[in-house]
């Protein structure tokens, strides 16, 4: 296998090439982009190991410009870096790392290239191709990368168990790549996850919340937590997920594995969104389901409140996982608080209040959360999927016929708490938040249409009734 048609191609490899000559180094092309040049998938990010200095490289590519290519220095790890429109190039000189016991960090020293390979992750992520004059273009690869990429195998270069134990977020990189790619795990190497997966404790959870996300993003990422599972990886970091797992059956009456269905609900929420909080959202939404499990003889298994419990259960899971503590934790707490909501619109006398209500609640995230409701649709018969499927489509309807009439999406009280406080003179006061209570409400009911005028009218009788007198300005 030979590169060079595809190195001739872009102007960068010959400016690099021709620098790495200038400098008399042997200079590489490695790690993800070669591995994305043979699977075709498009990479903009390129990692250059030379035998020597990866910052004189970089600089020395830079000179190969007529214009001002910006080169930025991480002296403290010896590489460079220089981006040239979006391209983002990496230079560093080929490294081995050797681990002790007693430290999680590495000696890092010069190396060979095939030193430097075998230091990484997995055999796919191990090749290198020359940029050099004798052989440019051509593929190196000491640990079959390219066999395990036609068998679709994650595999690591050396011993698993030692590459795992000296870095244990290899293991979750082993699971993210197996999910983003649809490869299987090769047998020693996952066995050797298994029996480290203990050690993922010494890794800090935002380093761990980006492999997990990259995970949530692939097309189906079942796959990619069902390794987890499967591995004991998933109970190091979220145990709630893992406590989703499981059927209890009383007098024959037993309820559905939640682990399961929650997986099946993401799966249906990634065809219809790329969106990693919906996802986020997909992954919670039944995360009170044991929690809240209670067995009554007559009606069998209930998870009553599994709604409000979840939503109450998702700042704490943001906080320890590093997840966003803003309008993103609101978003998926809303989205987890009314994931039930539509199914009890699905009756035909749903009262237009009931439809008001939930268009106030969801706002703008009510057409995500109709996302979120029919992907919660997970029945093995199909006849059933498609008639609740119907039924959501006529809540849809309803929804729309009522926003048209009463834009509630995005609800504006018609009368301000300071227009309240104006008018009978008040200071800000509990009583102006119940006046402006009872205003709403009346509007979700229907007692009132939402604009001004009737709203001040109702005002004025709320007032009256809790004894308040206009005060003689006249209102604005
Ligand atoms: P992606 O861009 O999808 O994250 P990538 O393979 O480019 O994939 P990077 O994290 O940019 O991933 O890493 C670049 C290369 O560095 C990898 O291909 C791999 O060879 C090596 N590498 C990265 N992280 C590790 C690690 N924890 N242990 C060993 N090698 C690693």
């Amino acid at each position: 296998m030979n590169f060079k048609s595809h190195l001739d191609e872009f102007e960068v490899f010959s400016k690099v090439a021709q620098a790495a000559q200038n400098l008399g180094l042997e200079t590489y092309l490695v790690g993800g982009y070669v591995r994305d040049l043979i699977l075709k998938r498009n990479s903009k990010d390129i990692d250059f190991t030379c035998i020597g200095s990866g910052i004189k490289l970089a600089e020395e590519v830079a000179k190969q410009f007529d214009y001002h290519v910006p080169v930025s220095v991480f002296k403290n790890f010896g590489t460079a870096m220089v981006k040239l429109e979006d391209w983002e190039l990496e230079f560093v000189g080929a490294r081995k790392e050797s681990y002790r016991l007693e430290s999680r960090k590495p000696i890092v020293e010069n190396g060979t290239l095939l030193e430097d390979l075998e230091r990484r992750d997995f055999t796919i992520n191990a090749m290198a191709i020359s940029l050099n004059k004798e052989d440019f273009g051509s593929i190196l690869d000491p640990f079959d990368g390219l066999v395990d990429i036609k068998k679709k195998i994650i595999r690591t270069p050396l011993d698993p168990s030692i590459t795992f134990s000296d870095d244990p977020l290899r293991m979750l990189r082993a699971i993210r790549f197996a999910a983003q790619l649809d490869f299987d795990i090769d047998p020693d190497t996952f066995f050797a996850i298994t029996e480290n997966a203990s050690r993922l404790k010494i890794i800090s959870a935002e380093r761990i919340i980006v492999e997990l996300n990259k995970i949530i993003l692939v097309k189906k990422p079942s796959y990619g937590f069902k390794l987890l599972f499967a591995s004991k990886l998933l109970h190091e970091f979220f145990p709630e997920m893992v406590d989703l797992q499981g059927v209890d059956s009383v007098d024959d009456k037993s309820h559905k594995d939640n682990f399961y269905h929650t997986l099946q609900v993401l799966d249906n929420v990634c065809q219809v969104s790329d969106d990693l909080y919906l996802r986020w959202a997909a992954i919670l939404h039944d995360i009170a389901k044991p929690a809240t499990k209670r067995f009554n003889p007559k009606v069998g298994w209930t998870f009553h409140g599994h709604e409000d419990k979840g939503a109450r259960m998702v700042p704490d899971i943001f906080r320890r996982l590093k997840l966003p503590m803003d309008d993103r934790m609101k978003y998926v707490q809303k989205l987890v608080r009314l994931h039930l909501r539509p199914i009890a619109l699905v009756k035909d006398e749903v009262t237009d209040s009931a439809l008001r209500r939930l268009l106030f609640d969801a706002g703008d995230d009510i057409e995500d959360l109709m996302k979120l409701c029919r992907a919660d649709v997970t029945s093995k018969n199909n006849k059933k999927v498609k008639r609740y499927l119907e039924n959501f489509d006529r809540v849809d309807q309803k929804l729309l016929e009522v926003e048209e009439k009463d834009q509630m999406r995005n609800f504006q009280p018609p009368i301000s708490g300071e227009e309240i406080m104006e008018i009978f003179n008040l200071e800000p006061s509990k009583i102006v938040g119940e006046i402006k209570e009872e205003i709403k409400e009346a509007i979700l009911e229907g007692k009132i249409h939402n604009n001004p005028i009737e709203a001040r009218e109702l005002m004025f009788s709320i007032a009256k009734k809790k004894g308040l007198e206009p005060q003689n300005k006249s209102p604005k």
